[in-house]
């Protein structure tokens, strides 16, 4: 009888998953595997908001592959140590993975296909699985990944993106030791955010369902309005895999409207840095186009900012939310992470690391780069523009709502104040239990001009 393993990463479901589609061809019982890995806790990535998504996903792929006759087998150790194990265990001829992109990704495929290779065992990598279009699939002439969005997403947006798979009928497990599913405790100690999403297959199907149903479409109009609310909030769904990017931009483009075209474009961001990020894995803590920057050391600044008390109401808004729930939208994560590396002149990757600690979508990808984009040593092609908090609130929270949700101690203002509140005096403060500016906003431009500037 032919086994196979379908070992689980950022795939964590059963529709559209070419791992689990593969694993099942191939063989006739298959063992669907997760390895809690310790690795990856040796690297600090898991914290409580994503190690509870994580228990969530779990539990409810257990349950899926049940529903299918099988069930997921859960071993704790070295991902490579185990998954070697449990294929030997079961006589395994083949285990199946989803290709990664991070250094950490990089490596653990190496030392799977040697360990498996030494065992007369082969490691099946399969692209199109954590992105659309896999990365290295479209480079520029004589480059090996594009480094400016605009002629990537050209290129990106006529690519023959594989077809969506279905989920299987039936999975069939061999008789093999499995722990008990995970407790988000047991992944990482300490209390999650208190508002934070379920995670799961069927919650991201859920999800998927009703934004397509009616908020994709009124997208490109709505996005950036901050206390509209109108973004998928599918991006931890697509971090862990729950949801496969492959099926939402098919069933995006499915709709023919200016909200979906927005949404895709989104979607074509997310490929590409992930393509940049698996060209140059060191962009993960490296600047990725240096631009000899005297970051300051301002560590009452930078506590000030990642506590949401910076005196700028719009940022503090936005940074309290993200404590609170373990997301922000994308809006709102550009002004802080402006705020913090051009306004404050603190280095991206105190910013960075402040939001993989809280963000329940934190993506090696999506994060660092986005980081580098805004600090203007990444992939922006404007690297010294500053967006001021004032003018930011001003268009994007208009009526001061979304502040009013997030800083319960200026409630009580009117639209027209509730933004003016750094530039009152301090006789007019006298009543807030609000903190004065941190910082001078005229004074800090000055400030990462000279910076900026070498000599
Ligand atoms: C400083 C900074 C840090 C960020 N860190 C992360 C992170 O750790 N993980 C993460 O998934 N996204 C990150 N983003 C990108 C983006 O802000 C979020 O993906 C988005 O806000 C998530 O909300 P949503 O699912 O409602 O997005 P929507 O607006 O509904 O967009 C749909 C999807 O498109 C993708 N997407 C949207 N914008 C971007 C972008 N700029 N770059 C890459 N993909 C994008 C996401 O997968 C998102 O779920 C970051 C952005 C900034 C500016």
């Amino acid at each position: 009888m032919r086994v196979s393993v379908a070992l689980f990463t950022a795939d964590l479901r059963t529709h559209d998953n070419p791992v689990l589609v593969a694993a099942l061809r191939d063989a006739e019982r298959v063992v669907p595997l997760f390895v809690v890995d310790t690795g990856v806790r040796g690297t600090g990535f898991v914290v409580p908001n994503r190690a509870a998504f994580l228990a969530d996903s779990l539990a409810d792929l257990d349950g899926a592959l049940r529903a299918r006759g099988g069930r997921l087998v859960v071993r704790v150790g070295d991902v490579v140590e185990e998954t070697c194990r449990v294929a030997a265990e079961t006589g395994a001829g083949e285990v199946h993975i989803a290709a990664g992109v991070s250094r950490y990704a990089a490596r653990r495929e190496d030392r799977l296909r040697a360990e498996l290779a030494g065992d007369r065992r082969a490691l099946r990598v399969h692209e199109a699985s954590v992105t659309a279009v896999p990365p290295g699939a479209l480079t520029p002439a004589g480059k090996d990944h594009f480094a400016v969005f605009t002629p990537y997403f050209r290129r990106w947006e006529s690519f023959a993106v594989r077809g969506v798979l279905p989920a299987p009928d039936a999975v069939f497990v061999p008789d093999v030791r499995s722990a008990g599913l995970p407790r988000a405790g047991s992944l990482a100690p300490g209390p999650a955010s208190p508002g934070l999403p379920a995670g799961g297959e069927s919650e991201a199907r859920r999800r998927l369902r009703s934004w397509l149903a009616g908020p994709l479409s009124a997208y490109d109009d709505r996005h950036d309005d901050l206390a509209a609310d109108a973004t998928s909030r599918l991006s931890a769904h697509l971090h862990f895999g729950c949801l496969s990017p492959t099926e939402l931009l098919h069933r995006a483009r499915a709709q023919d409207n200016p909200g979906a075209h927005a949404f895709v474009r989104q979607l074509a961001w997310r490929d590409f840095h992930h393509q940049v990020l698996a060209a140059r894995p060191d962009a993960a803590d490296h600047d990725y186009r240096p631009r000899h920057d005297r970051w300051r050391h301002a560590p009452e600044e930078t506590e000030a900012w990642r506590e949401g008390r910076t005196g700028y109401p719009l940022v503090d808004a936005a940074l309290r939310q993200l404590r609170h729930e373990g997301w922000m939208p994308g809006r709102a994560r550009l002004l802080v992470a402006s705020f913090l590396v051009k306004t404050l002149y603190v280095d991206w990757r105190v910013g960075a690391r402040h939001f993989l600690d809280l963000l329940v979508d934190g993506d090696i990808a999506n994060n660092q780069l986005n980081w580098q984009w805004v600090a203007g040593t990444g992939t922006d092609t404007r690297p010294n523009r500053v967006l001021n908090p004032l003018v930011q609130a001003r268009r994007f929270d208009p009526r001061g709502e979304y502040v009013r949700r997030w800083l319960p101690e200026l409630s009580g203002l009117d639209a027209r104040t509730i933004h003016r509140v750094p530039l009152l005096d301090a006789a007019d403060r006298a009543g807030l239990d609000y903190p004065a500016p941190v910082v001078d906003l005229a004074a800090a431009a000055a400030r990462f001009r000279e910076g900026r500037s070498p000599g």
